[in-house]
């Protein structure tokens, strides 16, 4: 059966370093009990997940690929989970990130790097790396990961399949462990838009147990994909110009407006001049919420506790377990958090990031009255090799150029493998952000062009 299948795939391609757990046992388990049922249950019947390690699954191990959560057992499924497996999905293992999510290569991870399939002296992406390469090779048919500044489309842009991060609040966040909470979607990567859509529309609506969650009533996405329609899309200038950008990703781009003009969609430039604001401000709201999500991991309920037991202090109780516990990055996050969040800095860094948030959004809302889609590239360059950026976190920060602008701003979007590098034969995609609640359209024209 499938699940076998699978299993040894996972087995013939662990120098990837994909997975961090693998439920063999159990997935065969539900293999055998879901072929036993008289007809199929539910929509995922026998569908093979991956789900990243920031997602809870009852009875599970969960870290966060953090040392401070090793050893710890969720005592409740994500609403996500629970909907995937009441559809008859089978989740066949928990999959390798970057610590908390933090990162763009899947670098900083208690568990070590992960590699990208297509090339295995590059990385794959982060934070959801395992997730993608999971799917890129093979190992799963879809798999779940997290998008707070691009997690789930980066990744999937540099592994040649497709990642969709849903609007704020379309996919409940309840077992989710929080980075950022006002910027955190569950997000889904695939092969296929199809896949993509019945995954979506399983996870999504509302959830007595996630307030911000909407009430918004869910589209049957796999059954309404529309064909034939012509959209209206807007691309900034400013983007496609900018220095930091492969000028083989920016031609590709360029000229995908034109082929889709060609076939009759309405292209045109809208201006943009916030392009240099967004990473600053997505890194200090982000951090700001992380300071604060991650103080709960103390070592006192759960999680890593030092062995050095001659704390006469409470507080060098907690900053043995922290500092043990977490990582470099996450580490450099926390303090990040704190320093923008203390009082004599607040005004300064955090409520002029909240103001940016707010111009940004409405410049966003503007544009959406007009267009269906701003397509953006996902990353500024192709998976680069594994240690070229992780010395410099800054030239790390400034490549989520084109992706943290949906998570500021809440809107759904979707990263498309669309091209290969003429230099480095790596794949990349194409990006495209859409209005709010507005995924249909994403995945109806997604559809159309792959
Ligand atoms: N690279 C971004 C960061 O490090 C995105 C992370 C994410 O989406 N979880 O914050």
């Amino acid at each position: 059966n499938a699940v076998e299948t699978y299993l040894k795939k996972i087995e013939e391609s662990k120098q990837l370093n994909a997975f961090i757990e693998v439920y063999a046992a159990e997935a065969l388990q539900r293999a055998s009990e879901l072929d036993e049922l008289p007809a199929p249950h539910g929509k995922l019947h026998g569908v093979v997940v991956a789900i990243k390690d920031v997602i809870c699954h009852k009875g599970h191990t969960v870290t966060a690929a953090s040392r401070i959560l090793e050893g710890f057992t969720s005592v409740f499924s994500a609403t996500a989970v629970e909907r995937l497996l009441a559809e008859g999905a089978i989740i066949i293992g928990r999959v390798n990130c970057d610590e908390f999510a933090m990162g763009s290569t899947n670098e900083n991870s208690a568990y070590g790097k992960v590699l990208n399939a297509a090339d295995q002296s590059r990385i794959p992406g982060g934070s959801s790396g395992g997730s993608a390469v999971a799917v890129q090779a093979g190992l799963c048919m879809v798999s779940l990961g997290s998008d707070t500044g691009g997690s789930v489309r980066q990744p999937a842009d540099f592994c040649g399949i497709i990642g969709l991060k849903p609007t704020y609040g379309r996919v409940s966040r309840y077992g989710l462990i929080a980075y950022a909470s006002s910027f955190d979607q569950i997000g889904v990567f695939a092969k296929t838009i199809p896949d993509t859509a019945l995954v979506l529309e399983v996870i999504s609506g509302a959830d007595a147990y996630d307030s911000t969650v909407s009430q918004q009533p869910v589209p049957a996405y796999s059954q309404q994909l529309e064909k034939d329609r012509r959209y209206k899309i807007a691309y900034f200038p400013e983007a496609l110009e900018h220095e930091s950008l492969d000028p083989e990703i920016a031609r590709a781009i360029k000229d995908q407006l034109h082929q889709w003009e060609a076939q009759g969609h309405a292209v045109a430039p809208v201006h943009f001049d916030l392009l240099d604001y967004i990473v600053p401000t997505y890194y200090v709201l982000t951090t700001a919420e992380a300071s604060s999500n991650l103080s709960r991991f103390d070592g006192v309920k759960y999680g890593y506790r030092s062995a050095a037991d001659n704390h006469t202090e409470l507080d060098d109780f907690y900053k043995r377990n922290r500092s043990e516990g977490f990582g470099k990055e996450v580490k450099r996050r926390i303090l990040l958090g704190n320093f923008v969040l203390s009082s004599g800095y607040y005004d300064a860094y955090f409520t002029q990031a909240q103001k940016v948030r707010r111009i940004l959004t409405n410049n966003l809302q503007l544009i959406f009255k007009e267009f269906d889609f701003i397509c953006l590239p996902t990353a500024p360059s192709v998976a680069f090799k594994i240690g070229e950026k992780s010395k410099d976190p800054i030239a790390m920060y400034i490549a989520d150029i084109y992706t943290v602008m949906a998570n500021l701003t809440g809107v759904p979007a979707i990263s498309l493998p669309m091209f290969t590098h003429p230099t480095h034969q790596m794949p990349f995609g194409v990006q495209l952000m859409a209005a709010p609640f507005n995924e249909l359209s994403l995945l109806s024209f997604s559809n159309n062009n792959l």
